[in-house]
């Protein structure tokens, strides 16, 4: 894991990133790597190229995002696989919208993938490896404090928000956001005296599902998941559309 970026000690070490601490106080650099994990890390492997697609789409989205409004952790990109992000307490919450019924939800419900949902649906599932972060109801957030109802309200009108743009976004590059998670954080004023919730982790094609609008054809983490092959060229072609250069600085092709 080669890289000229001066950083702090590791924090924290996941399926497909790492987090350091950041040279700031309040800064932490976030490392994409190319190791991906499926069915709560019972399958693992690697795609090619992964942390590089993974690290610059997330650089578009949220800066897309922040341009319409939405407050995230996002500060700048480092270099090909790191960026700088702000610290934040994560909510344990999996924020996941779905547009069209496909994974979990089709095979919970008995549904064929592909259904197109009247209105968006927003599920939570609590983020807990060992449990499988299983799907909870509003009630068990508010219940259990994980988050409390004006909390709750600014992540539904987030991730309405969020999901409009990105819809749209997408479907100008043909392709059909079909469902993706989200993660939300408690970013701490200076003094300590309030908070704002912001949008954390990533988004990209290892958090969502793409789907072709023409062909149906997956653009995403489900390629490796269900063996499907081509997850290094779906990953590509979705950079490729959203016009991000694959380049290194140096100019090799990666
Ligand atoms: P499902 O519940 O159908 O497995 O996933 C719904 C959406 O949320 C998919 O786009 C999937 O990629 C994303 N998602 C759900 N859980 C996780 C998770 O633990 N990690 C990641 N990276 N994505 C997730």
């Amino acid at each position: 894991m080669s890289s000229k970026t001066p950083k702090g000690e590791k924090l924290y070490e996941g399926k497909a990133k790492v987090l350091y601490q950041g040279t700031e106080p309040g800064t932490i650099i976030q490392y994409f790597k190319d190791d991906a994990t499926a069915f709560n890390a019972q399958k693992r492997g690697t795609i090619a190229g992964k942390g590089i697609i993974n690290n610059k789409v997330t650089e578009l989205v949220m800066n897309n995002l922040e341009m319409i409004g939405i407050p995230t952790h996002f500060i700048e990109r480092l270099s090909d696989r790191e960026q700088l992000i702000r610290e934040v307490e994560i909510i344990p919450l999996e924020v996941i919208v779905r547009n069209t019924v496909a994974g979990t939800m089709a095979k919970r419900l008995g549904l064929d993938e592909g259904i197109r949902l009247d209105r968006p649906l927003i599920e939570f599932s609590l983020k807990d490896d060992a449990l499988g972060d299983p799907l909870i109801a509003e009630e068990h957030i508010l219940s259990l404090d994980i988050a409390d109802e004006e909390e709750l309200s600014e992540i539904f009108d987030m991730t309405h928000q969020i999901n409009n743009f990105l819809r749209g976004m997408f479907a100008g590059i043909g392709i059909e956001l079909i469902d993706f998670k989200l993660e939300y954080g408690r970013l701490y004023d200076e003094e300590d005296t309030g908070y704002t919730i912001i949008l954390a982790d990533e988004f990209s094609p290892d958090n969502c599902r793409l789907w072709d609008m023409k062909t149906g054809e997956k653009m995403d983490k489900d390629r490796f998941r269900r063996d499907l092959g081509g997850e290094v060229e779906a990953y590509q072609e979705v950079a490729r559309r959203l016009g991000i250069s694959l380049e290194a600085e140096d100019g090799r092709k990666q």
